[in-house]
């Protein structure tokens, strides 16, 4: 199969035409999180021909995620594969001509430098304020646009950000929402709410990739499917006191680290307190005597009581069963060491 006949359709739209699809060719893009969004918009511009797609979530497959997480299967969620990795095969059996770059790991203002390193354009797939304002630290530090987007209920919100032109993240919300902004776990999301902000994001990163940016919408958009309200804020400037696009102040970019988080929508927390790695058959060994053990090349899974503790390679776990980092930290102690 040639590239010409894969993607003769979308050459044939005159706003992306050869030179366009050359152009998406050449294009280094990085997707932050790869849950619903990450899923769905990777989805669209991998078979869009978008040449290098760099793929990096901390999570991995789980049942309650096949219902919107489109790039998911049953034996994914089976096997508990990183959802980067997950990603990454299911792409490659749709589109093998591109290059696709799996990243296990949980985005920190350690390892930001490295993970979003020579992106053209960053994709908001992430589920939570904390990784977002780590994200726009960075572009706007880098000059590198990003594309904002979120979902939950039926509710959906997405707003570019070119640095030096437009409003940032931070110039719209100067403070993380967090308390009054409902989430996965407690207003359900429809997976309809999901794609649609996908495929707006997903326009706009080809628009901006293709050298379009006369369409790039300079707004935030927000829409509920389910109620058909539909609004959009000015955001074509930024905000004149915003502390990070115009008083340059990076904290999250400078932000200590941050050794546990409870992840949105799950009874789970997450350790990274450090990294180091580990065989999981030696692991496996030691684990047995305490509980229920399994693994495979990509996680080692281990049940005890009500808890159950997911490793990676690197050292890093989610311990399931609590939203306590106390108790968390104080497994983790107990069964990987501290
Ligand atoms: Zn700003």
């Amino acid at each position: 199969m040639t590239p010409e006949e894969r993607y003769s359709r979308q050459v044939l739209f005159r706003g992306i035409g050869a030179e366009g699809q050359r152009r998406l060719g050449a294009a280094r893009l990085c997707v932050v999180g790869c849950g619903a969004i990450g899923s769905a918009v990777a989805s669209l511009l991998a078979r869009a021909g978008v040449g290098t797609l760099r793929i990096i979530d901390r999570d991995y497959v789980e049942p309650s995620n096949l219902q919107r997480q489109s790039l998911f299967d049953e034996n994914d969620a089976v096997e508990s594969v990183p959802k980067a990795i997950a990603a990454a095969r299911k792409i490659a059996a749709f589109n093998s001509e591109i290059v696709v770059e799996p990243q296990v790991a949980d985005l920190t203002p350690a390892n930001v430098g490295t993970l979003l390193a020579h992106s053209d354009l960053l994709l908001d797939g992430t589920d939570n304020f904390e990784t977002r304002y780590l994200v726009n630290d960075y572009a706007i530090e880098q000059s590198v646009p990003w594309i904002y987007a979120a979902a939950v209920g039926s509710y959906g919100v997405t707003m570019n950000i070119l640095p030096g032109e437009t409003a940032c993240l931070a110039c719209v919300f100067p403070a993380s929402p967090r308390g009054v902004v409902e989430t996965c776990d407690t207003s359900g999301i429809l997976n309809s709410a999901v794609n649609l902000v996908a495929s707006i994001q997903a326009t706009e990163a080809l628009k901006l990739l293709v050298g379009a940016r006369d369409r790039l919408r300079r707004t935030l958009l927000s829409f509920d499917v389910w109620t058909n309200e539909r609004s959009e804020i000015e955001a074509a400037d930024p905000r004149p006191d915003c502390q990070t696009c115009v008083q340059r102040e990076f904290i999250h970019l400078e932000g200590q680290g941050r050794p546990h988080i409870t992840l949105c929508g799950r009874n789970s927390v997450q350790i990274h307190e450090r990294e180091r790695p580990i065989d999981f058959a030696e692991m496996s060994e030691r684990l047995k005597p305490h509980g229920i053990v399994r693994h495979n090349e990509l996680v080692l899974k281990f049940w005890r009581d009500d808890y159950e503790m997911t490793l990676f390679p690197d050292g890093r776990a989610i311990i399931k069963g609590t939203t306590d980092t106390a108790i968390a930290r104080s497994l983790y102690a107990r069964y990987v060491g501290s």
